[in-house]
């Protein structure tokens, strides 16, 4: 395939990556070797889950990221990734017995997980000069090659107090506060890139937080000339640079500020030239607006949110590209070891997931009955409540965000009561924070502890699992036997947590959204709820698949639901995985003049 003739083949050719992967220890005791380092594309995000004790995500967005730079490494892009070291985390979710959520600091182990970088960069903030360090991890390949992530951290004794904290908390503080980390990770990212002597080809910004790298690409166009020069040549030849994801149609989810914010900020030159070239909107500084003016290719999450970010920017140019999540990071155990036994290459290419389908029924539902068993275990281990392994469980688990809707399962509490009566039993379980400052997904969750509590008993359970992270993550999207996603249609983006299930055979119900409107085929891989326009016969539809047709499936007639399970794994895990959605960054994104070249030649060379 073409796109392997980009990547870094030394892996693959036997030899050892030089120097980075001779290191035998921890990612923490190797020497300095940043300048060996080949940086294509640097891929800079305001959050990014690299490893679960790493408190430096908070939800889908940071996971996508660290999937992504796993599936670079096991793919040998030359990629190195930029983000800030967020040394108190986002928060530890606390609920009370009657579900009211509090937050608690989660400040995590630095010095264990990361290595300092030598060079200090400034940037200037408020008219100070803020000094910015970067903290090394590195993530490793199943072939060895090694993809850093540089984690930015201001505390630093060249700082003042106040600026020694700016790198503390994600999404924590007021938008003074978050327009100063923006310029941590965008303009000072940027700087320590080239501190380091790695001159990247391709910028990525995933999401608008790290727009600002753009600033930093201005500087260096004008070479000594002040910003107020800058004009549309300087512009065009940053734009050559540079590539944006945008992650949500949901207005809150873009980034703005204040004029008077972004002057009093960032500077009065920046903004200036900021406004100059288009970053402004509706009178204020908007963050994705600063990342279309300045990008050659952007694009939405999911075919569906592609269509939907055009109509929202008309006047650009907006591709899709299906988010995925990395497969050898969220296959549990037991199906890890079922996909090594039966698809020996697959962690090096998952398209071999597509051959799932030879794979025996009884081995699946095998290893999926020993997913579900760790699941139970870590639910007596969290909550002391005790579930049962044969009665059909159902996985709810995201951000309480208002759209997500995580009460439309309780639209009829006596249906639902009802349903369980009929069908021996049923398990629901919840999980998902919400922002500090977003009290209606505080009372959403607050509503489902409540409801939980009233419905509970008999045949029907109810648990809200506190601090939904990582390792819950993984536990509950492989134990479960069916995920539910009732998001209002068009806000979700694409969701990954459904991919997740996929790929641990288990099958979704879902409103068609986001990433389910490409992996829903209806009774194969799972089932639609009808998209309607009231909120009630949306619940009715969600009732009736799980009265008709999904629970008499799974009680009755074993067999197919089996094959469900297994056309999951071979028809979704094999697409929805990040192998094949960094793959296509390369090819349409990263390097598309390349490969043009390269495919022409190839077509040359075999019509000869
Ligand atoms: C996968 C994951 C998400 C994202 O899931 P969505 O379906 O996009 O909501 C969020 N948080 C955690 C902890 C996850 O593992």
């Amino acid at each position: 395939m073409a796109v392997g003739l980009l990547l870094d083949l030394e892996h693959q050719q036997g030899k050892p990556v030089p120097t980075l992967s001779m290191r035998k220890q921890p990612s923490f005791s190797y020497p300095d070797t940043s300048t060996s380092l080949e940086a294509r594309v640097a891929y800079f995000s305001m959050e990014i889950a690299i490893e679960p004790e790493m408190n430096t995500y908070s939800g889908g967005l940071g996971v996508l990221a660290g999937d992504t730079l796993r599936a670079a490494a096991d793919l040998g892009v030359p990629l190195v990734a930029v983000t800030l070291a967020h040394r108190r985390g986002y928060f530890r979710q606390l609920l009370s017995p009657d579900g009211v959520q509090t937050e608690v600091e989660q400040p995590w182990q630095v010095d264990a997980f990361t290595t300092p970088e030598a060079p200090l960069v400034w940037v200037e903030i408020e008219g100070r000069q803020v000094a910015v360090r970067a903290l090394r991890h590195d993530i490793r390949g199943v072939t060895g090659h090694v993809v850093p992530v540089f984690l930015l951290d201001t505390d630093v004794p060249e700082n003042a107090a106040a600026d020694r904290t700016l790198t503390d908390r994600l999404y924590g503080g007021d938008t003074d506060y978050r327009l100063r980390q923006e310029i941590v990770l965008g303009i000072g990212g940027a700087r320590l890139l080239l501190a380091l002597g790695l001159e990247p080809e391709v910028f990525h910004m995933n999401e608008g937080h790290a727009a600002l790298l753009t600033v930093a690409l201005v500087g260096r166009t004008l070479a000594g000339r002040t910003f107020a020069l800058a004009g549309p040549d300087d512009f065009a030849r940053v734009r050559e640079q540079c590539v944006f994801t945008t992650h949500t149609p949901v207005p809150a989810g873009h980034d703005r500020f204040s004029m008077e914010q972004a002057r009093r900020i960032l500077g009065a030159d920046t903004t200036d030239m900021l406004e100059r070239a288009g970053g402004a909107h509706e009178g204020m500084l908007n963050m994705t607006y600063v990342a279309l003016r300045f990008s050659r290719f952007v694009n939405g999450v999911a075919m569906q949110h592609g269509i939907v970010s055009q109509a929202m920017f008309p006047g650009y140019q907006i591709d899709a590209i299906t988010n995925g999540v990395h497969a050898g990071t969220w296959a549990s155990k037991p199906f890890l070891e079922l996909f090594d036994k039966h698809l020996p290459r697959w962690r090096r290419d998952n398209v071999t997931l597509r051959y799932a389908i030879d794979i025996p029924e009884v081995e699946i539902v095998k290893a999926h009955r020993e997913a579900k068993q760790l699941l139970v275990d870590a639910v007596m281990d969290r909550t002391g409540e005790t579930l049962k392994t044969d009665v059909f469980t159902i996985g709810f688990a995201r951000r309480a965000a208002t759209y997500k809707r995580m009460d439309l399962l309780f639209t009829d509490a006596e249906r639902l009561v009802a349903i369980a009566k009929k069908f021996g039993g049923l398990q629901v379980l919840y999980a998902g924070k919400a922002h500090p400052a977003d009290e209606p997904g505080k009372s959403k969750i607050h509503r489902v502890i409540e409801l939980a509590h009233e419905l509970s008993g008999g045949l029907l359970k109810i648990l809200y699992i506190e601090n939904y992270e990582w390792k819950l993550g993984g536990l509950l999207t492989s134990g479960v036997d069916l995920w539910l996603n009732t998001p209002k249609r068009p806000y979700e983006a694409s969701g990954t947590s459904g991919m997740k299930a996929a790929l641990n055979g288990v099958p979704s119900l879902s409103i068609l959204d986001g990433w389910w409107i490409e992996g829903w085929i209806e009774g194969v891989t799972g089932w639609a709820i009808a998209d309607l326009e009231e909120e009630a016969h949306e619940a009715e539809s969600l009732y009736t698949q799980l009265d008709e047709v999904i629970l008499p499936l799974y009680q009755d007639d074993k067999e197919q639901w089996q094959r469900v399970m297994r056309s999951s794994i071979a028809l979704n895990g094999s697409f929805f995985n990040t192998q094949r959605m960094v793959e296509q960054y390369a090819l349409n994104a990263y390097f598309p003049q390349e490969l043009a070249t390269e495919d022409l030649e190839t077509l040359a060379s075999a019509s000869h």
